[in-house]
């Protein structure tokens, strides 16, 4: 695929990016499963998790590629998607690649990072039959994120400011970002329930998944390390895979040794592969691409959870609140996508090919 072809995977908003994905499987011959939301798009287009299975439906060997878990970052993945459907079939027999596009659908159209539910789905994940997760760090610092009046007072950054002296950076980011469920409207909220897209993804693994037997994921996210490098997160649950993972696909972090950009957190999307899939080994990571500086993203990711809390004070102030967020979670530069579309690339072929090195062990 040539630099033009390559950016041409990219597009402007949600309902483009459905289209070409829809066009790429259509292309191809592959039937699209669309997983409707009963709500309206940004620009009153139909919102849909869309499922495309490349390959055999009982192959053993299958690669699922996870794009919108946080909405507005689904401008990196959908291209994504769209260019490996593109490339053409999974070049190995018994192997298939599951594309579930736009998980969050809503977000991704109305250009937020949360679901409809103002939830973080990579925190909505988690047992809601058991005492919630507690963050206690959050509650304290939840009014100074999302003051009243936008731009924040010096009191509530002042506010913050002394929580970074007392926890570090580091810690400053683990209270905002760890997941949270005492505050419905704040930031990296888990929910109370599973929303309509944990739901309507784990009815997507027990239809497509439940067969193969080694399950390779790449969930793909945008805003966190330097631009346009796709940093590659372990995102298995089970450490014994680890080794597998690094032959793959080269050196990898883990949030949990702290060698990430990212931090833990509660509730993440695997979980639902580990259980809806419980007869397979799962071999995944994040996908995780720099975009601009933390100093630039997290105030625009505050400024939008501060409008769905507050309200704008008005239509310009509302749009451009809404362009910053697009801005920090998808750049809009040549050079930027197709660092995006060679690493993803990659790293996808990757997955399919390590998946052939288990069965030649297994003889
Ligand atoms: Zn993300």
């Amino acid at each position: 695929m040539n630099d033009t072809a390559s950016l041409d995977l990219f597009s402007p908003s949600y309902a483009t990016a459905r289209r070409k994905f829809l066009d790429a499987a259509a292309a191809r011959g592959l039937p699209v499963d669309s997983r409707v939301l009963d709500l309206p798009g940004a620009e009153g287009e139909t919102l849909a998790m869309d499922v495309v299975l490349d390959g055999p439906a009982d192959a053993s060997r299958m690669l699922v590629v996870l794009s919108g878990v946080h909405g507005v970052e689904g401008f990196c993945g959908s291209a994504i998607q769209t260019g490996v459907l593109r490339l053409g079939q999974p070049a190995h027999a018994d192997t298939a690649v599951l594309h579930v596009h736009a998980i969050n659908p809503y977000g991704f159209s109305h250009l937020r990072r949360v679901t409809q539910e103002n939830v973080d789905l990579n925190r909505n994940f988690v047992d809601f039959g058991k005492p919630l997760p507690l963050n206690a760090g959050y509650v304290e610092i939840h009014d100074s994120l999302l003051p009243p009046a936008w731009p924040p007072s010096s009191e509530a950054e002042a506010t913050l400011a002394a929580y970074r002296d007392k926890h570090g950076e580091r810690g400053l980011q683990r209270a905002i970002g760890l997941g949270q469920h005492a505050h419905a409207d704040g930031m990296f909220f888990g929910g109370r329930a599973p929303t309509w897209s944990n739901r309507t993804f784990r009815a997507v693994l027990r239809q497509y998944a439940t067969r193969a037997r080694e399950i390779a994921s790449i969930d793909i996210h945008t805003g966190l390390g330097p631009y346009g490098v796709g940093e590659r997160i372990f995102a298995s649950f089970d450490n014994g895979v680890l080794p597998r993972a690094q032959q793959w696909w080269g050196e990898l972090t883990d949030v949990h040794a702290g060698s990430s950009t990212s931090i833990p957190m509660t509730g993440p999307i695997q979980t639902a592969l580990f259980e809806e899939c419980p007869q397979a080994v799962h071999i995944g990571i994040c996908l995780e691409y720099g975009t601009h500086p933390n100093e630039r993203v997290m105030p625009a990711l505050r400024a939008e959870h501060w409008m769905h809390r507050h309200g704008a004070d008005d239509g310009v102030q509302a749009l451009n609140i809404k362009q910053a967020l697009k801005d920090a979670f998808y750049p809009d530069a040549e050079d930027w996508k197709q660092a995006i579309w060679h690493q993803g690339r990659q790293a996808c072929l990757q997955a399919i090919d390590g998946l052939q090195l288990g069965r030649q062990s297994q003889g």
